[in-house]
C-alpha cells in the first residue's frame, strides 16, 4: 500500500497476482490458496517427537508467501529457519467432497517446493497451544519450483524426493512413503475446504528436515517431476 492520509485519496496497488511458470508454456498458474500438510511421512513424524502413526492435519501459508527467485531472504525473528522438501501438487478444478479417483482428475501438475519453517517459533507455538502463522507463513516461506502438467510428468506416486544444502543430501525419501497418497489427502482436504482452481498443497516432508543459514545453497528436486535450486541471503 502505497499513499498516507491527509495527502489526499489513499492509492493500493493493482491486485496481486502471485504466478508460477508452467513449464514449457508461457501460460502461468496463478495461486489460490496455499494448504500444508504435517507430518505425513511416518520417519519425519518420528523425528518431529510422535509416534508416526498420528493422522496428519492441515495448516496454509499466505499464497504470496510463493517465492520463485533464485535468493530466498533469511526471514527476522529467528534463529532456526528449517528445510522441509515437499511434493506440491496444482490443481486445476476442484469441489466439495470430492472421492479419491475424483480428487486425482482435479490435479492440473506438481512441483517441488520448501515448506521453510521457524522451527524455534513452531517448538513454542507446539508448547502454549498457539497457532503456527509466524513460524510457517512468514513472507517468502514458500519457495517453489516452476509446475509440471500431468501430461508431462503423470502422478509421481513412487518418486524420489530429495534436497542437499551445499551440496550434501539432508533429506531423502520416496513419495510412496507417504501416509496420506496425493489422492486421498486432496479428497480429505476437500471435506473441510471447497477446492479451487489455483489451489497448491504441500503434501508433508521425508525425513532429514535441519537448519539452514545465510549463503547457503539448497537444491531439491522429485525425481521425473521438477527441481529447485536458491540461496538463503
Ligand atoms: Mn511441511
Amino acid at each position: 500500500m502505497t499513499g498516507k492520509p491527509g495527502d489526499g485519496a489513499w492509492v493500493f496497488p493493482p491486485p496481486p497476482r502471485v504466478a508460477i511458470p508452467i513449464d514449457g508454456q508461457t501460460a502461468r498458474f496463478p495461486v489460490h490458496r496455499i494448504y500444508c500438510i504435517g507430518q505425513n511421512y511416518r520417519e519425519h513424524a518420528r523425528e518431529m517427537g510422535q509416534s508416526g502413526r498420528e493422522p496428519p492435519f492441515f495448516f496454509a501459508k499466505p499464497a504470496d508467501a510463493v517465492c520463485t527467485e533464485p535468493v530466498v531472504p533469511y526471514p527476522p525473528m529467528t534463529g532456526e529457519l528449517h528445510h522441509e522438501v515437499e511434493l506440491v501438487v496444482a490443481l486445476g478444478s476442484g469441489g466439495r467432497a470430492l472421492t479419491p479417483a475424483d480428487a486425482l482428475s482435479c490435479v492440473f501438475g506438481y512441483a517441488v517446493g520448501v515448506d521453510l519453517t521457524r522451527r524455534d517459533l513452531q517448538a513454542v507455538a507446539k508448547q502454549s497451544g498457539r497457532p503456527w502463522t509466524v513460524s510457517k507463513g512468514f513472507d517468502c516461506s514458500a519457495p517453489v519450483s516452476p509446475i509440471h502438467a500431468v501430461e508431462r510428468c503423470g502422478h509421481p506416486a513412487a518418486a524420489e524426493i530429495s534436497l542437499d544444502v551445499n551440496g550434501e543430501r539432508r533429506q531423502a525419501g520416496s513419495t510412496a512413503a507417504m501416509t496420506w497418497p496425493v489422492p486421498e489427502l486432496i479428497a480429505e482436504l476437500s471435506r473441510y475446504f471447497e477446492l479451487q482452481a489455483g489451489d497448491l498443497i504441500f503434501t508433508g516432508t521425508p525425513p532429514g528436515v535441519g537448519p539452514l543459514r545465510r549463503g547457503d545453497r539448497v537444491a531439491c528436486r522429485v525425481e521425473g517431476v521438477a527441481s529447485l535450486e536458491f540461496e538463503i541471503a
